[in-house]
């Protein structure tokens, strides 16, 4: 790492970078805000700090932290700092919240909506070095955690203990970036999202000023519930510095079954009766035809391309998981299932939830020419078969590539589209889509995002979903974080 400043060059570069972004512009309002520049003396502090090797302002450390997982490119931060405590957190907020500078939390960058990308450049803070498990309380179902721990690895060194941390958002995700997009994932419908398995956060507040929210007990309803407000807040309130996690037992017995059905609308209507008769599934998963044929090619699967059911229950006894299989696949037949696979063993469960977990990266490989829009719409469950037919047919409308897939249990819908996003046509016929299958899922009493945060991407939605709940939202940021340092251009249209 290179603790050379920017110079005169790397800020030309740095700027054409940025007025050439034609995707996600700043708005006019952001425009107008004031920022002030890093500065060599910024940047002396910050040397002086955390040590020459923790600051980087190398054109390849402020490229990297300049792109996430989406389309959304061209926000070039000014220096790269690798904290390593809360202390030293505290002391580089309180020098940008006194010199103006914006400062963006940065985990793994996996996010799928821009929300780590610095709109306003100024110091990404990057929580790869504070990755540390820092007390196991096993008999109390426990985890006290740094923000940069990956979740995966956390649940490899948990297993040795019986114990898993349940969100499970696919990708390598930080526990930091978990708890800032209150992530979720296939387990969700059993065990709830990243916020329901959240118990105490340690936080540090743009002044500097570090705060502990939350208790060690399983429950409480003492005062205001900071914890949640700091929950799915995207790094626009506050920095997370330790979190303490609900663990579960890692559930002994299992079963499974991959179900075929002739249509999307059959497959949705039988997740609709699932649900409705409270079998309790620890995953219920939809992929489409499209996405099944991409998981076969470039997963070496060989399930059959149909619209398809991933079902799984776990718990301790055989007895009752198998029942609560069978009547699900009777609810499958009468709907119209065309076949199905059930009593599947390990290592084809796991061979599945990694294709599962891989769906994203499969399908942007399997169409290396072409960009992806994401949608992450979630409707209730009695809306779900209308939702997925809306996307469908406003798919065929604009003659538009798209895959559906997405955490059917939860009436969560991704809509991967694809197209040319250089190319203007494409650009508005996606754009118009995604709209259009948004803006159908707040009017079904759904949202715009049902786990991959606001970000950039869904910023244009926060109107119509939120109304006048919105303003509240503003001077909640606006009394945490009055001078706006903390994410800027996130969330609010
Ligand atoms: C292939 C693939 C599959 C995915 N599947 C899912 C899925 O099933 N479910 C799901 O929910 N998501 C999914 N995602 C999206 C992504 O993994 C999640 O949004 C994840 O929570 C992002 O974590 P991260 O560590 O990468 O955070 P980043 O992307 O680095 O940051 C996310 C947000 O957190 C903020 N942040 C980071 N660290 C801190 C901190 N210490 N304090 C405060 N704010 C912080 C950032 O500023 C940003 O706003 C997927 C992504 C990919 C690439």
């Amino acid at each position: 790492m290179s603790s050379k400043t920017l110079g005169r060059k790397g800020r030309k570069e740095t700027e054409k970078l940025c007025s050439s972004n034609k995707l996600g512009q700043p708005t006019e309002e952001e425009r107008r805000m004031e920022f002030s520049p890093v500065t060599e003396r910024d940047l002396a502090f910050l040397e002086k700090l955390v040590g020459g090797e923790r600051v980087s302002t190398g054109q390849s450390e402020l490229t990297l932290h300049s792109m996430d997982e989406t389309h959304h490119r061209g926000y070039l931060p000014e220096a790269v700092v690798w904290p390593k405590s809360s202390e030293e957190v505290s002391r580089i907020l309180r020098m940008s919240n006194e010199r103006m500078i914006p400062v963006t939390p940065w985990g793994a960058g996996s996010s799928l909506e821009g929300n780590p990308l610095p709109v306003h450049r100024g110091i990404v803070l990057d929580f790869q070095q504070m990755d540390r498990i820092l007390a196991i309380r096993a008999d109390s179902f426990q985890v006290d955690v740094q923000p940069g721990v990956k979740y995966q690895d956390m649940n490899k060194t948990l297993s040795r203990s019986g114990l898993f941390f349940a969100p499970d958002p696919g990708a390598n995700a930080t526990i930091g970036g978990m708890i800032a997009n209150n992530a979720s994932g296939v387990r969700t419908v059993k065990y709830g999202g990243t916020k329901d398995n959240v118990l105490k956060l340690e936080v540090v507040l743009p002044t500097g000023e570090v705060i502990r929210t939350g208790t060690h007990a399983p429950k409480t309803s003492s005062g205001y519930d900071l914890l949640h407000l700091f929950i799915g807040s995207e790094g626009t309130l506050g920095i997370i510095t330790e979190a303490t996690l609900r663990l579960i037992g890692i559930p002994e017995k299992f079963s499974a079954a991959v179900v075929g059905f002739e249509s999307v609308e059959d497959a949705t209507h039988a997740v609709y009766e699932i649900m409705g008769e409270g079998l309790g599934p620890a995953a219920l998963e939809l992929l489409d035809q499209a996405t099944i044929a991409v998981v076969n090619e470039e997963g070496h699967l060989q399930l059959k391309e149909k619209p398809t059911l991933f079902i799984e229950f776990t718990g301790a006894s055989e007895v009752s998981l198998k029942e609560s299989l069978n009547r699900t696949l009777e609810i499958c037949e009468a709907n119209g299932s065309t076949g199905f696979e059930s009593g599947v063993g390990r290592e084809e469960r796991n061979r599945l939830w990694e294709a599962r977990h891989q769906t994203y990266e499969f399908i942007k490989r399997n169409n290396p020419s072409l960009s992806f829009i994401m949608m992450d719409t979630a409707v209730p469950i009695s809306r779900y078969p209308q939702m997925v037919n809306f996307a469908g047919e406003t798919l065929k409308k604009y003659g538009i590539k798209g895959y559906a897939f997405g955490h059917a249990g939860d009436g969560n819908l991704h809509v991967a589209v694809a197209g040319d996003l250089t190319r203007p046509d494409d650009m508005k016929r996606l754009d118009q889509a995604n709209e259009e299958i948004v803006s159908q899922a707040i009017s079904l009493g759904g949202t715009a995002t049902g786990e991959h945060g606001v970000g950039i991407g869904k910023r244009k939605f926060m109107v119509q979903e939120h109304g006048e709940s919105l303003q509240l939202m503003k001077k909640i940021k606006q009394l945490i974080d009055p001078n706006g340092i903390l994410n800027p251009g996130k969330i609010f249209p």
